[in-house]
């Protein structure tokens, strides 16, 4: 279990300190960082020109100057960056990329004031026509030219050809870390497996790829426990602070898999092979190709509903979980609306289910605790 436990620690040292990792990587390659606000971007156009991108989540900060900026029913992520934006946390980053899937990523991208630029580009929300494949090649040539012109270099579609292996490498592995974290809960309480997870928003993807690998490999070479706690599955944006896991951890709940924002919808697809076209469009593709957010609009049907209710209950079939915890951030709006059409879903499937808010300012989880001690008594 050394070797197990030196790797672990080693990630969650990586996520809990990514200003460290942005500057270790600075130093060690004379390049330095993008910050992806955030969500779901082409980071491979960033890494092909040896920068760095990382996840901009927000931390459990106390929130002051950001009431100044933004008005307080603002979701609890932004509040959160703005934070640290006025704190000039950002001030080391080469730029800022901005998706604006909702107002408030609207409202930020249009009111960052950081030293380092922004750079904002649009998804298509009609997302399954060839056209909103080509407008997002072209919104990411954009995109890849403003950013050429900041770092005064051209980046080949060589480059980004081999950053898309990369990812796909990584996102290959975390899909299999979370299938095995799933048979070791023992190993992977929610806690550590969310710092696996997340020290890939702040790490080179190769380095990332190979310190899972090696961890995949020594856990399996480990017995597998009963498990005598229950199994959930995690779906919303994040499921953060760490404070918010640790609850589910003290109920005896282990986590099976996950439909986050912040975790399995990042690796969820791969960025698919499109013979005959650029790079550009492969990546395109990716956001047509990827379905159950609630900022990547599908069409619900009466009889079906949405994407994502259905994919929920099928991810509970396959991993036996014994109910579902919709993950909901505090004021985001796109998941508000999304839980409505997806709660009867899962009623009507018998999946149990429960809504437990997220809120990255607060420090004391005994409201959430209850809660969540209460659903595992409804699952017995
Ligand atoms: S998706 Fe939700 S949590 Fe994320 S920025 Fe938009 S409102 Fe905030």
């Amino acid at each position: 279990m050394t070797r197990i436990n030196e790797i672990i620690s080693g990630l969650q040292k990586v996520t809990a300190d990514p200003e460290k990792a942005v500057a270790d990587y600075t130093k060690e390659t004379g390049k330095g960082a993008v910050g992806i606000c955030y969500l779901y971007a082409p980071d491979e156009i960033f890494h092909a020109a040896g920068y760095l991108p990382v996840g901009m989540w927000g931390a459990t900060v106390p929130i002051s100057k950001a009431r100044t900026h933004l008005p307080p029913f603002a979701c609890s992520v932004m509040q959160a960056v703005m934070e640290l934006e006025c704190a000039g946390v950002y001030d080391i980053l080469k730029a800022v990329v901005f998706s604006v899937p909702c107002d408030t990523l609207k409202c930020m991208s249009q009111m960052w004031k950081g030293k380092c630029p922004s750079l904002t580009f649009c998804h298509p929300q009609n997302r399954k026509l060839e056209a909103s494949n080509v407008f997002l090649a072209e919104e990411y040539r954009q995109l890849k030219e403003r950013f050429e012109a900041i770092i005064g270099e051209k980046i080949p579609d060589a480059a980004i050809e081999k950053s898309i292996g990369i990812y796909n490498a990584n996102r290959a592995v975390m899909r299999e870390f979370t299938d095995v974290a799933a048979e070791y809960p023992d190993i992977f309480d929610p806690v550590k497996r969310h710092a696996v997870i997340k020290s890939r928003f702040f790490m080179e993807k190769s380095r990332h790829t190979a310190l899972v690998s090696e961890l995949i490999a020594e856990v399996k070479k480990q017995p597998k426990k009963p498990w005598p706690g229950k199994k959930i599955i995690l779906s919303g944006i994040m499921a953060e602070p760490d404070g918010f896991l640790d609850v589910f951890r003290e109920c005896g709940m282990a986590v099976a898999a996950d439909d986050l924002a912040q975790e399995g919808r990042q690796y969820r697809v791969d960025v698919p092979d499109v013979p005959g076209k650029e790079p550009l469009y492969r990546l395109a593709r990716w956001w047509q190709d990827f379905d159950g957010c609630s900022l990547a609009t599908d069409l619900a049907t009466v009889d079906k509903g949405k994407f994502r209710g259905n994919m929920l209950v099928d991810m509970a079939k396959k991993y036996r979980a014994d109910g579902v915890v919709i993950c909901m951030v505090k004021f985001c709006d796109p998941e508000e609306f999304d839980y409505p059409v997806l709660y009867p879903v899962l009623d009507k499937a018998g999946i149990p289910n429960l809504m437990v808010e997220v809120d990255l300012e607060i420090r004391s989880f005994e409201q959430v605790k209850t809660r969540v001690q209460t659903f595992r008594d409804i699952l017995g």
